[in-house]
């Protein structure tokens, strides 16, 4: 593999690259915010539909302008922060940012106050493109309260009931850990002990896991003071802002509703037995009496280990979308071609991976560190779902449009993994290969839908318990966990009993104001699971649907656009067929071992 071909062009992003023209530009950036906000402050409550329509599309032209310049500072500086021009320029870009943020903080409030006022607006024919973007503002406005009791909120959570996620992260990323590694002691951070989850040696995975939580017990009192403390605070909150009830707030950030998730969630506890059943396959496949907790995301033991070139990647993710549609397959060639995905693996480049739309560009660019590794491939696949995602989006809708709700933000990312799957599978040459590729799917499916389920769960409880007076310390937290655990997993696991703090590293627990932030990852998991197996029934005829999905990113609500579909997200039968797509990939591997 060339290095060049592994390393992004960001030149194309800005007219310039030269640093002090980046500068000025983001200075530019902040003055011409400044203008909105001088000409439009204290003056939004009294527009009429055509000056509103001319506000927001002022906004969005401002958002377009300076789209490449954001995202070249931030891109540069995560692809090398020990770059110093990088850092520089990241540092002044993150001083625009925020300076432009409170330049336009006005907006939200006094939009609201409009909408409040004149309802009618919504619905108005002139402001027709931007009518879902103004809905979803309406929805918070009876939630809101007055302007020095938001800015006090904000003034008083920043030091008060904010500090308990930065103490639970600051907890995680300064505590060292001692274990055992090839007959040596090492004192290992939070970040890489974590990374022998998935070592193949058994015994490893199992003292990786104890340590860390029988570590993360001793400090139950003060886990137990957090979660109370921001648990608390939200039922404070929701008393002030007049939720009807505990999710509400999280169903009006998702641009969801209650009928949708219970649905969902009632599927995953009708679910169970199938969920087992892949646990005891996996048990089987492992060489084990019965899974251990430790076993759960752990690769089969005879998984072959197969190694990409960078343009062995591109062709086989290529060929993946051109399978479903060449069009599509056409973008995700051209994010190679026009050199927008950055692979090469240096120090400095952050890490993981992600996918940055370019909206005024239409197009995309994305982060990856490439080792040539099945999983690579997959990440790939991966986030050029979300540049294809991107793609569409970015043609078709105006940039207030474009952010979609963390239910939706998965889809053509997922899609396109379960592409890869197919075209993989349709490839393997031995048994071995066949069941590795199905078992990573189903462990990052059921770890998803399930484990994620559970936490949701939990939270659940815990209100529950709070709103029954109960006085909840470690141990009892400790004991709802395992309880909801124990619901979906049953009895095909055996976990360490210091599992049992296993909710302790989930940061969203001990943030504020952000309440059930879990069911969104099983939304989308088991939503693209479902259109999936639509596409297997429908074939061609589906792909233009997707594509209008996709195209539509936050024009409108995910109910709403699966009913264009045809699908009611609302049923449960719609949820079932998600399950039944994961079990038929749970038949095909059992097919394997007869
Ligand atoms: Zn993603």
């Amino acid at each position: 593999m060339t290095s060049e071909e592994m390393v992004w062009d960001l030149s194309q992003l800005v007219e310039k690259v030269d640093p002090t023209h980046i500068q000025q530009q983001l200075q530019l950036m902040v003055e011409e915010a400044s203008k909105i906000r001088d000409a439009y402050h204290g003056r939004i409550e009294n527009l009429n539909a055509k000056g509103l329509l001319q506000f927001l599309e002022l906004r969005d032209a401002h958002t377009l302008k300076f789209d490449g310049l954001r995202l070249y500072c931030g891109l540069m500086y995560s692809a090398d922060s020990t770059d110093k021009v990088a850092k520089q320029l990241n540092d002044a870009f993150r001083t625009a940012m925020s300076r432009v943020g409170q330049a336009l903080a006005f907006t939200f409030i006094e939009l609201g106050r409009l909408l409040a006022k004149n309802p009618s607006l919504v619905s108005d024919p002139l402001l027709a493109e931007y009518k879902h973007h103004l809905e979803k503002i309406l929805r918070r406005v009876p939630h809101m309260l007055s302007e020095p009791e938001e800015r006090l909120t904000i003034l008083k959570d920043k030091n008060g009931i904010s500090s308990w996620q930065k103490l639970q992260s600051d907890w995680l990323s300064t505590r060292t850990f001692s274990i055992e590694v090839d007959g040596k002691v090492k004192t290992l951070p939070y970040g890489e002990i974590i990374g022998l989850y998935q070592n193949p040696d058994r015994d490893l995975r199992k003292r990786a896991y104890r340590t860390v939580h029988e570590v993360l017990g001793k400090d139950d009192i003060i886990w137990a003071s957090a979660i109370r403390a921001v648990c608390e605070d939200h039922l404070q909150m929701c008393k002030l802002r007049e939720y009807s009830s505990w999710m509400t707030q999280s169903f009006i950030s998702n641009d969801m509703d209650q009928e949708t998730i219970d649905s969902l969630l009632n599927s995953v506890k009708r679910n169970v037995e199938l969920h087992q059943r892949y646990l005891r396959l996996k048990a089987k496949l492992m060489g084990v009496e019965k899974l251990a907790n430790y076993d759960l995301n752990a690769p089969l033991p005879n998984a072959p280990e197969r190694k990409y070139a960078w343009n062995q990647a591109q062709k086989e993710v290529v060929d993946a979308y051109v399978g479903f549609d060449s069009e599509m397959g056409g973008w995700v060639d051209e994010m190679f071609e026009k050199r927008h995905i950055d692979g090469k693996v240096r120090k400095g480049k952050t890490s993981g991976a992600f996918c940055s739309s370019w909206l005024a560009g239409k197009t995309a660019y994305v982060l990856q560190s490439f080792n040539g590794n099945v999983s690579d491939v997959y990440t790939q696949a991966h986030e050029l779902g979300h540049a294809v995602h991107a793609y569409l989006g970015a043609r078709a809708q105006k940039p207030s449009n474009f952010e979609t709700g963390s239910c939706l933000a998965e889809t053509g990312s997922v899609f396109g993994e379960l592409l890869l799957t197919e075209q993989m599978l349709s490839r393997v040459k031995t048994k071995e290969e066949k069941q590795a590729i199905l078992a990573s799917v189903l462990d990052r499916f059921f770890v998803v839908v399930f484990q994620v389920s559970a936490r949701a769960f939990l939270e659940q409880s815990i209100y529950d318990a709070m709103s029954r007076g109960e006085a909840l310390d470690g141990e009892a937290v400790a004991k709802l966990w395992v309880a909801n655990r124990d619901m979906l997993y049953g009895d095909s696991v055996d976990w360490l009993e210091e599992m049992k703090w296993a909710w302790v590293v989930t940061p969203h627990y001990f943030i504020a104001n952000y309440r059930f932030y879990n069911y969104p990852y099983v939304y989308a998991q088991l939503f693209v699971y479902a259109l999936y197996q639509i596409y297997k029934e429908q074939g061609e005829s589906f792909v233009p649907k997707l594509k209008r999905l996709l195209a539509a990113r936050g024009s409108k609500s995910p109910r709403e656009l699966a009913a264009e579909l045809g699908l009611d997200i609302t049923e449960e039968a719609f949820w079932q067929k998600s399950m039944r797509q994961a079990e038929k990939f749970v038949n095909m591997l059992e097919e394997t071992l007869t």
